[in-house]
């Protein structure tokens, strides 16, 4: 059993972004104080720490020293090097520990993972070769996915290879870096299952939440899923196992293919909290950020219960095109919420905020929060 880490204390947060800004909202409302390391300044976690500090990831002695002045570290960016872990670790615990992280941050080693543990994953091949290649695209048939084994995240790193004579240009477009080859799931759906696990063993979950992604990058969530409830325990399940297994200390994220005659594949796995769970904190009695902070600091778990189904849409940096997104426009619908990270450069793609809606009907819940994103760039909401 690890000492509980009380409020008064200071938690290390490594990763800098949007889901370090909700975790440090959460810490400070319960009493403690946060800060945040990464290459960046001003950043949307930094705006909410109390300090904030600014180096490069491999400065291990600016690691070690940042992990000497808090109770525990954990972190929000799962890119982050072994090394620096390593480094913290030096100092104060780490949690999840860096030994989660090794694994989940490289496909062909978070894959082995799944399949040791009896879980399934899409199928796959790993690619070290040419030959390698060219056996996989056989294997799998087109279309199919290569993905660089290593950091990889909201489709970054991802080609869509077509045909077998177009696999190589393919690789050479990731850099010919090693790399899995998946068959292309023709999915029904994806879902994710948010889990937290303690300590001392214990779990708690969100159950399955719905995805539906846009380029790569997740647009919409929906909870709970429109699964059978079969489905939905099945993947709650599974991820009890991914957590149990690891021996995960906080949140970890599992993302499912749901296929058209209802089975299961793991995608991928995220050590911590997710954009699929974000609507957990306007949506549910505990947060997905306060159940972070709760297990890292060996705290009880709180209760996942959901007041109302609710439906989360990502704010990209595409809504700027046209200037500043009307924000009295999603406002003026008494049912959603805006969130905003505090980021100063509205680029394409980058996630810039999320609206949430709240609705005792799955289905309005849904309807009001696209509606409300549109208004965010039309005058009229309509
Ligand atoms: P990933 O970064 O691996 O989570 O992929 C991002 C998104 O790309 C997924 O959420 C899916 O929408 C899509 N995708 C990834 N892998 C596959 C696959 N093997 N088959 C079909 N779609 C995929």
């Amino acid at each position: 059993m690890i000492q509980p880490i009380l409020p008064g204390a200071t938690i290390g947060v490594l990763g800098s972004g949007q889901l370090g800004r909700m975790f440090a909202l959460a810490a400070r409302r319960m009493g403690y104080r946060v800060h945040t390391f990464s290459p960046d300044q001003d950043t949307p976690t930094g705006q909410i720490a109390d300090v904030e500090v600014m180096a490069p990831y491999d400065d291990l002695d600016a690691v070690r020293k940042f992990a000497s002045n808090v109770k525990v570290v954990t972190f929000e960016f799962e890119n982050v090097p072994t090394e620096t872990a390593k480094a913290a670790a030096s100092a104060a615990p780490v949690r999840p520990s860096g030994a989660i992280l090794h694994t989940t941050q490289q496909r062909i080693r978070e894959k082995a993972f799944l399949r040791n543990a009896g879980l399934p994953t899409t199928p796959y091949r790993e690619i070290r070769t040419v030959e390698d290649l060219e056996g996989a695209v056989a294997e799998l048939g087109c279309p199919s996915i290569l993905k660089t084994a290593a950091f990889g995240y909201d489709g970054k790193g991802q080609v869509r290879v077509e045909s077998p004579d177009r696999a190589l240009e393919a690789w050479s477009a990731i850099g010919r870096q090693e790399a899995v080859l998946e068959a292309f799931i023709d999915f029904e759906r994806e879902i994710s299952v948010v889990a937290v696990r303690a300590d001392d063993g214990s779990f708690v979950h969100y159950g399955a939440i719905e995805n539906q992604h846009s380029r790569h990058i997740l647009d919409v969530s929906i909870a709970p899923a429109r699964v059978p409830a079969a489905v939905a325990n099945q993947a709650v399940e599974m991820s009890r196992c991914v957590l149990d297994q690891l021996g995960v200390v906080g949140v970890l994220c599992v993302e499912f293919f749901v296929t058209r005659d209802g089975r299961l594949m793991i995608n991928e796995l995220a050590p911590r909290p997710h954009n699929s769970g974000h609507l957990t904190v306007d949506a549910c009695v505990t947060s997905q950020f306060e159940q972070q902070l709760r297990a890292v600091c060996g705290l009880p778990l709180g209760s996942t219960a959901m007041h109302r189904p609710a439906t989360m849409a990502n704010i990209l940096g595409d809504l700027w095109q046209s200037g500043e997104p009307d924000w009295a426009a999603a406002c003026a619908f008494p049912d959603v919420k805006l969130h905003l990270y505090g980021k100063l450069e509205p680029r394409a793609g980058r996630k810039m905020g999320h609206l949430t809606a709240l609705n005792h009907d799955a289905e309005a819940a849904y309807q009001t929060v696209v509606r409300a994103r549109r208004g965010l760039t039309r005058n009229d909401a309509g």
